[in-house]
């Protein structure tokens, strides 16, 4: 038996799902579980109708009707006309009893976790019902089953947990039996031993996925997505990024708990109990091999498996003289952090126990603090600990590989290339099984950030170089002649990549963050926009690319005042304008003095 997930994207409409039926219909196998997420976009929708709702907001009701709109188009582009009236008046029922609900949360301007779960269920509830349909209709042998008479969990509406023991006996009991090869059911639901509808969390069809293929004692866990596989980073932040062909269960698990949001973090522990593998593939690009995750596979044996991140990070650092001397400070922070469920994702003590710092979600910062405060209240009181610092819109970065331990200088060269680029990193943890380094960073340098680590770490030292030029005289216009005729010879010899990312002369200025095509960078710079130096070197800033470089190919000395700003971002600065360099000597040195400190 096989278990198959399509996430959101993967079923978003009539035309995506017909891409799903055509995977499942190639498929040389026996007894086939499918589990579908929602269309995509319909579980934030849903939440936004309740929320919408409890505050008597009479437009959940147009949301409402998108939801329906959707749902019916969907219908009506998958399901021959003959077939269709028996499904449409079943989804329109099951919509009703929705809008019953919804309309229920407005009148007494109120939503519970539990009514939330009951209300949200009905995103995977549709999807599955008519993609099963589809298949039948279709002539596929097909059948739908309610993942809620399957999986059992405790009553933690949101994020429930999971009862093995009866969902293994109800699993087994149900796929036994089946006579069908194909089985359809919604994923992210299940259901209280009342019967109550709960879910397991935001991204948890995966789980699901993997709490059924190790039920069944599965032979395989294929997770289908709109990227082909596991990368090396974000790949919607690191365009260089590529798919890793096998990982470890650990370094997956590593990587998805820091950010990867490929793979709900909890899915791998139910299949890695039961070595079931799994194989994460493209809906959209099936032929490509993906991602296989499996026991102890880090075949190739690098060190550095992925960078993942993860955003909307706070820290928290607790600190004071008097903290060396009282016993049990650590446990009470972190008693009080648990206590009201806020999940500490990072911890770092220095030796000294001079100050504990933790890192957590951002929406969680305003109650840890006030919480934290209190609870220290007499110690801030008699001034043994400070108030607690609190500094938002932050990110975790992490390197992860199973074999990052026998290599040293890892974090050397980590943090010498964040440093090298004007990455200021806040704190830094390292797992015990060193499988992970991890350090906190601004919010707006997590792209520069994984960009650089990225090129250092996965790119066989191809450097970037984004290159700002001032000036396009003679100079200036055989500089850009020189980038341009040489781009093969640098990337090859000096496995150097340049690109011009903005361009000036003193009547215009364009920039483009993928690289200004140089054949024709003369007419793309007579159309652009004023020339402004103090707008110029603002966008070199907020760009925050790395390895930034302003060429000044200017004779001007108002730009050559401006070097020092540059360098004092860490941007370097190459000139053939000698002002700067043969005028005072004075402002010589202190710019070459800048050079060095930056
Ligand atoms: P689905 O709806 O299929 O469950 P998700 O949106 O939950 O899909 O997960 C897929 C997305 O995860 C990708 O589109 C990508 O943007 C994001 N992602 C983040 N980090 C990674 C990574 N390291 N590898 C692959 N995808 C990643
Ligand atoms: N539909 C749910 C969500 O958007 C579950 C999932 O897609 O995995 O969170
Ligand atoms: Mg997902």
């Amino acid at each position: 038996m096989k278990v198959l997930k399509f996430g959101g994207t993967s079923v978003a409409n009539a035309q995506h799902i017909k891409q799903v039926q055509n995977i499942i219909k190639n498929l040389d196998e026996n007894n086939i579980v499918v589990v579908v997420s929602a269309l995509g976009g319909i579980t934030d929708l849903l939440l936004r109708t309740i929320d919408m709702a409890s505050n008597q907001d009479e437009k959940y009701k147009d949301s409402l009707q998108e939801i329906e709109d959707r749902h019916i188009k969907t219908i009506k582009e998958l399901i021959p006309i003959q077939l269709q009236s028996a499904i449409l008046s079943k989804v329109k029922s099951e919509l009703n009893t929705l809008d019953t609900l919804a309309e229920g949360a407005f009148l007494i301007a109120e939503k519970t976790p539990q009514l939330t779960d009951k209300i949200v269920s009905f995103g995977e509830l549709l999807s599955s019902y008519i993609i099963s349909e589809f298949f039948v209709s279709a002539g596929m042998n097909s059948a739908f089953k309610d993942s809620r008479e399957l999986i059992k969990t405790d009553d933690t509406f949101g994020k429930a947990a999971v009862d093995f023991e009866n969902t293994n006996k109800n699993c087994n009991a149900y796929f036994s039996k089946t006579k069908n090869k194909i089985t359809v059911i919604p994923g992210f639901i299940s259901s209280t031993a009342q019967g109550n509808s709960t879910t397991l969390g935001r991204g948890g069809s995966d789980y699901s996925a993997a709490v059924v293929a190790s039920a069944i004692d599965a032979e395989e866990l294929q997770i289908w997505t709109d990227v082909s596989g596991m990368y090396t980073a974000n790949p919607r932040i690191v365009k260089q990024a590529k798919a890793i062909p096998q990982i470890s269960y650990e370094e997956a698990m590593e990587l998805s708990h820091f950010g990867a949001k490929v793979l709900y973090p909890p899915t791998i522990q139910p299949v890695l109990s039961k070595n079931i593998p799994i194989l994460i593939k493209n809906t959209f690009a099936p032929e490509e091999a993906g991602t296989l995750i499996a026991k102890n596979d880090n075949a190739q044996g690098k060190s550095v498996r992925g960078i993942s991140n993860v955003e909307h990070i706070t820290l928290l650092s607790l600190e004071g003289p008097g903290m060396i001397g009282i016993p049990g400070i650590s446990k009470r922070f972190f008693e009080v952090l648990s206590q009201t469920g806020i999940s500490v994702v990072l911890i770092t003590q220095a030796s000294s126990e001079h100050s504990i710092c933790v890192g957590i979600s951002d929406v969680d910062a305003a109650i840890a603090e006030s919480l934290v405060n209190k609870a220290f209240e007499y110690e801030i009181a008699t001034n043994k600990i400070k108030p607690v610092l609190v500094e938002s819109e932050l990110a975790i970065i992490a390197l992860v590989g199973d074999n990052m331990k026998s290599h040293q200088g890892l974090s050397g060269k980590m943090f010498s290339t964040l440093g090298k680029n004007n990455v200021n990193i806040r704190a830094i943890a390292q797992g015990a099984s060193e499988r992970n380094i991890s350090a906190v960073i601004r919010k707006d340098d997590v792209k520069k950030a994984l960009n650089t680590l990225h090129e250092e770490f996965f790119e066989e030292n191809i450097k970037q170089l984004n290159i700002y030029v001032m000036g396009v005289g003679n100079v200036g216009s055989r500089f850009i002649k020189q980038i341009q005729n040489q781009k093969k010879y640098l990337k090859k010899i000096l496995k150097l990549n340049p690109r011009v990312i903005g361009l000036s002369n003193s009547r215009t200025m364009i920039f483009d963050e993928d690289g200004i095509p140089l054949e024709n960078w003369d007419e793309l710079l007579a159309k652009g926009k004023k020339a402004d130096r103090t707008v110029f070197f603002n966008t070199v800033l907020s760009n925050n690319h790395r390895n930034s470089i302003f060429v000044d190919n200017t004779a001007s000395e108002t730009i050559a005042n401006t070097y020092a700003d540059y360098l004092k971002h860490s941007i370097s600065v190459v000139t053939c304008n000698k002002i700067a360099c043969s005028s005072d000597y004075k402002k010589y040195s202190d710019l070459k003095e800048l050079s060095r400190e930056y």
